[in-house]
């Protein structure tokens, strides 16, 4: 089972895993900062499992351009990764069946953070609970959870599994 783990402790991790990159989505995408567990990777756009999460199954979008601002994104660009946001949405509802989907495009508005980035992405995250409200989901405050690589590893292939353009399963 993933592990709950506080604030501090995660923020810690980050840390040790690649000390203050200067951009974090930027450093992710060109795996500098431990594991990249991607569901799919062109030379566009990522979508990847973040490692810090709030809920398990939470899948993030995000351009391969080190774009800041929506007044700065190629608006086709923006609409690739918005169609990748839609399919990461369908495919996390197929395999974890949560109870909503929340589809969020963040970021920090204090410029680079250890845990928060300026560069433009996009959460795809399931909620399981009938009482999630964003302030539970978009807050560290009640910590994150972190998985061992066997588990990321399986949540990986489920979801790859259920992308589109996966291969079908062999029929017998
Ligand atoms: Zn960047």
């Amino acid at each position: 089972m993933p592990t709950l783990i506080t604030r501090d402790q995660a923020l810690q991790r980050i840390r040790d895993e690649g000390g203050e990159p200067a951009c974090l989505m930027c450093a992710i995408a060109s795996r500098e900062v431990g594991e990249l567990w991607t569901i799919h990777e062109d030379d566009e756009a990522l979508v990847m499992l973040p490692r810090y999460v709030r809920r398990w199954g939470h899948v993030m979008v995000m351009p391969r351009a080190h774009v800041t601002s929506f007044s700065g994104v190629d608006p086709a660009l923006w609409a690739r990764c918005n169609l990748l946001a839609h399919q990461a949405a369908r495919m996390v509802e197929a395999v974890m069946q949560p109870r909503r989907c929340y589809v969020a495009s963040t970021g920090s508005s204090a410029g680079e953070l250890t845990q928060s980035s300026r560069h433009l992405h996009i959460h795809v995250i399931p909620l399981y609970e009938a009482d999630d409200r964003p302030s539970d989901i978009f807050s560290w405050q009640a910590g994150v959870y972190v998985g061992e690589p066997a588990e990321w590893a399986e949540l990986q292939r489920r979801y790859r599994a259920a992308w589109p353009g996966a291969a079908s399963p062999a029929r017998p």
